[in-house]
């Protein structure tokens, strides 16, 4: 798939301390095909490939430290403009109220996104939305919306299912005006295909309802199918913006890019769940984070970049790779992480971080950096460069010095040895790779 596909090619590019136009070349290749994949329209494509590739061999690039991370950067930046780069809004009818349409096909998430819609103008926007119930086909439709409503302690409208959809909503209207509801939030039926009888329905709707809004709630797990979807909605009925549900299952989102560029119409907001609370305004920012796989990664490069000194960086490096490394170098490094920012804010930008139970209430307890700090300064110079050497009694004076206790040395200790270990794996593997790449 798409993100798959552009997430191996950002691996190959990640790391690389030079780039040179013939990876740029293979690179866009790459995105090529991988938006073509995901049946992106092909002026559109090339559209975004030229951008990328005028920008990704210009200076920007090359005079940075860290030219494939600045291409990824690129990829990101014309990724999000293709998304439609700033978030886009909720109307709001300056002769109240303001008519929202949601349409779909049976099992998009249309009731369920209706209800959360409806919790979020309440909680973000300080509204009072009338839920309207014009689903009545489904068996159950009715009873599961005023089952939202009761839940969230809304009002739902409903006149049964032997009314026709065309009159709900009109009465509807009618009864939000009389109650002074500021939003209507009409659910409507879905089918399991977009068929002419479906659409005739909602071109009535509308007719009438005259909506403010007419949102497509697509399932983004449907990926492709999601793109005609969208489409075919798009073509019959004039969408204004787009939901994408179940963003919280295993899709990065693709879809988000080509219905955006097929349909022209700005997704709006994402599911994230089937609770009420798991609605969120759509950042075309942090969707092509998530398509490139690396979580606010992006944001914590450039955090880096700022404070940390290249020269010391590339040091550090070189010093890793060799297996060189102190706990003096462990020490600096130490101080240069601090020199970002909080870490538990730097915890959050980590890609698969959010992924991370009870991360969000984690506070980083700043005082242990300070401990450290403290230990490593009370050893001596040998033994900062030879820690084998810290005997039981050496442990007790450190602890002494650094107005610490053993445990805290010992653990310092065997965290630095693990991370020694690691970085000899690390080093070895991409030997290793290197030798396997030579070959053949
Ligand atoms: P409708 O037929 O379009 O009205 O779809 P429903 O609102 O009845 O939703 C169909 C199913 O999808 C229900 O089980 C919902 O709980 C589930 N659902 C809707 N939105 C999301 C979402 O964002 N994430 C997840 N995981 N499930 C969702
Ligand atoms: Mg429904």
């Amino acid at each position: 798939g798409l993100a798959d596909r552009l997430q191996s090619t950002m691996q190959k590019i990640r790391g690389k301390g030079k780039v040179s136009e013939a990876d740029v070349k293979e690179m866009m290749r790459e995105v090529r095909l991988a938006l073509l994949e995901a049946d992106v329209n092909f002026k559109v494509v090339k559209e975004f490939v030229k951008k990328v590739s005028e920008r990704a061999v210009g200076q920007e690039v090359l005079k940075s430290l860290t030219p494939g991370q600045q291409v990824i950067k690129v990829v990101k930046e014309e990724l999000t403009n293709l998304m439609g780069g700033e978030e886009s809004k909720i109307a709001v009818s300056n002769r109240p109220p303001t008519v929202i349409m949601m349409v779909g096909l049976q099992g998009a998430g249309k009731t369920t996104t209706t209800g959360k819609l409806a919790n979020l103008l309440r909680k973000k926007y300080n509204r009072t939305p009338l839920l309207v119930a014009a689903d009545i086909y489904r068996p159950a439709a009715i009873k599961q919306l005023e089952t939202l409503g009761k839940q969230l302690d809304m009002p739902v409208f409903s006149l049964g299912d032997q009314v026709s959809p065309v009159e709900i909503a009109k009465q509807a209207i009618a009864k939000a005006k009389e109650d002074h509801h500021d939003y209507v939030l009409i659910d409507t039926a879905g089918r399991l295909h977009v068929d002419e009888a479906l659409m005739g329905e909602l071109k009535e709707i509308k007719e009438l309802a005259n909506p403010n809004e007419i949102f497509l709630v697509v399932d983004a797990m449907t990926g492709q199918d999601a793109v005609n979807v969208a489409a075919s909605f798009n073509e019959q009925l004039g969408l204004t913006g787009v939901v994408l549900t179940k963003l919280d299952g295993d899709t990065r989102g693709g879809a988000a890019l080509s219905i955006r560029s097929v349909t022209n119409t700005p997704i709006k907001f994402i599911g994230l769940g089937e609770k009420l609370d798991a609605l969120e305004s759509f950042h075309p920012e942090r969707m092509a984070s998530r398509i490139l796989g690396m979580g606010d990664v992006l944001t914590l490069i450039e955090k880096a970049q700022e404070n940390v000194d290249e020269e010391k960086a590339r040091e550090m490096e070189k010093k890793m790779r060799t297996a060189s490394f102190t706990l003096d170098d462990f020490l600096e490094q130490l101080g240069q992480v601090r020199n970002m920012g909080p870490l538990d804010e730097l915890l959050k930008m980590m890609p698969g971080a959010n992924k991370i139970k009870g991360l969000n209430n984690m506070q980083i307890d700043e005082k242990q950096i300070t401990h450290v700090e403290a230990i490593i300064q009370s050893m001596t110079k040998e033994e900062k460069i030879h820690p084998e050497i810290i005997t039981a009694g050496r442990r007790k004076r450190i602890a002494k010095g650094s107005g610490t206790s053993v445990p805290e040395v010992n653990r310092l200790l065997k965290q630095f040895e693990d991370m020694k270990k690691m970085m000899k794996q690390m080093t070895g593997m991409q030997q290793k790779g290197k030798k396997k790449g030579k070959k053949k």
